[in-house]
């Protein structure tokens, strides 16, 4: 059996780490399997459903480097639902029902004040036909309920383990509004189908959603039991609580506009929740090897914007320069190579960063002369090119055995005049690409 997963958000905001954690673990595991990845757009709630959302799900997706095998938006997939609203309704297993919110809301209450668990009481089903013309007199339009089995449903999550729900817990959800729009429990059972996926891996809010879905699809013909389903435990902020208030800063393009690097969200995701410990990971395919759906738990982790911080800068230490070069060039730094990246890049928090850096080695910098007689003496020094990561020690050897002297009271003076500034990467790395010529001036005390 080849694998077919999918990730299907609604396009009704912008992605966040929660979301990209679903999408995340479904291509790992699609490419795990050799398998195929849908991107398919659960948009039927055409009040909350937006183009730019739509764009902006696909851009995102890009960033963080999950290409899709196939794309499927629900909104031209209505004539299947409309299919499927016919046979459920010759099976039997649809049924109209006439309550408004209202009603439905002062049900719900009674239920609860009297310690049932809230489910629709299926009044709609002891109608009379002349009740029936009566509701449809007074013009009302009837949404549409799928009758469940009143069974006990189970399952084997591949993350949850066996999971059981109590027929009498779930009611008969509505299918269909009173304009014959699918809602998403029935939708994406269809396309569920009619795409061929085998693994439905989402998120824990889905686990009762599941437990109805799996009576939709036989009752749509197909084998539930053929189906993999995995229920990723949602991720929770450090106080134990949902992420939902903080959808804004934790979305991918915030974090994007912030300077994260796309695989330092991915490298946190892929971990988070798993018995494996979070590592910087240069690129998917590292990240792929180490992938098993079988490692993540149960338990609610935690998402730490200072741990996606740290990992941050661990994977942009980690970056080769093919990897960032076209970013490079990008923000007008074309001339840096793979060797200024290299001396550059230990120092970094943020690719924008190399910017800086950038500039002390190839462009003028004003140095800081404090100490312009010792400064002076280091210039008289300098050995001549060409330099490597061996000029810096015998050079401040020379100067130290000159001045005598040592320390802090040595190389601090030196970084301030070669950069013009009292922190930075490491200057044997750094000196080289300075370059003799800018570095010889930037000692006397000119700007170079
Ligand atoms: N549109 C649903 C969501 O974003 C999809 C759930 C599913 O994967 O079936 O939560």
């Amino acid at each position: 059996m080849s694998v077919v997963a999918r990730f299907a958000p609604s396009p009704t905001g912008y992605l966040h780490v929660g979301n990209a954690r679903i999408a995340l673990v479904n291509w790992l595991f699609a490419r795990k399997h050799d398998g195929r990845f849908l991107l398919r757009l659960d948009d039927t709630d055409l009040e909350r459903s937006r183009p730019e959302y739509a764009e902006a799900i696909e851009e995102d997706l890009r960033w963080l480097g999950l290409a899709w095998d196939a794309f499927a938006r629900e909104s031209d997939r209505m004539d299947r639902y409309a299919d499927a609203f016919e046979r459920l309704r010759a099976a039997g297993r649809l049924y109209p029902a006439y309550e408004t919110p209202e009603e439905l809301d002062y049900k719900r209450k009674r239920q609860l004040a009297r310690g049932e668990p809230p489910r629709y009481d299926r009044a709609a089903l002891r109608l009379s036909d002349a009740e029936r013309s009566r509701l449809e007199g007074e013009g009302r339009r009837p949404h549409w309920r799928f009758r469940l089995a009143d069974a006990d449903v189970a399952w084997g999550d591949l993350v949850r383990g066996p999971t059981h729900f109590s027929g009498a817990h779930l009611g008969d959800p509505v299918l269909f509004r009173a304009d014959r729009r699918p809602l998403y429990t029935l939708s994406s059972v269809v396309d569920d189908i009619d795409f061929g996926i085998t693994h439905v891996i989402r998120g824990e809010d889905h686990v009762s959603n599941t437990a109805v879905q799996l009576q939709i699809f036989a009752a749509l013909g197909a084998d539930p039991a053929a189906i993999g389903f995995a229920h990723l435990s949602l991720l929770t902020d450090a106080g134990g609580g949902g992420l939902s208030k903080r959808h804004g800063s934790l979305s991918l393009r915030e974090l994007r506009r912030q300077g994260i690097e796309p695989m330092a969200v991915n490298s946190l995701l892929a971990r988070l929740g798993t018995s494996d410990p979070v590592e910087p990971f240069a690129d998917l395919d590292e990240l792929l090897a180490g992938f098993d759906l079988s490692c993540f738990g149960r338990a609610a982790p935690k998402f730490d914007p200072a741990e996606l911080e740290r990992l941050n800068e661990a994977v942009l230490h980690r970056l080769p320069f093919a990897a960032v070069r076209g970013r490079l060039a990008a923000m007008g730094l074309a001339d840096m190579d793979a060797a200024l990246w290299e001396a550059v890049r230990p120092n970094l928090k943020r690719l924008s960063d190399a910017a800086e850096w950038h500039a002390v080695c190839r462009r003028p910098v004003a140095p800081v002369a404090d100490d312009p007689e010792f400064t002076a003496a280091a210039a008289d020094l300098l050995p001549p090119e060409p330099w490597d990561a061996g000029t810096w020690a015998a050079w401040t050897a020379a100067v130290k055995a000159r001045t005598g002297r040592s320390g802090k009271a040595l190389f601090q003076p030196l970084r301030l005049a070669l950069t013009g500034r009292d922190h930075g990467p490491e200057l044997k790395t750094l000196l080289p690409q300075i370059g003799r010529e800018r570095a010889l001036a930037r000692l006397q005390g000119k700007v170079a």
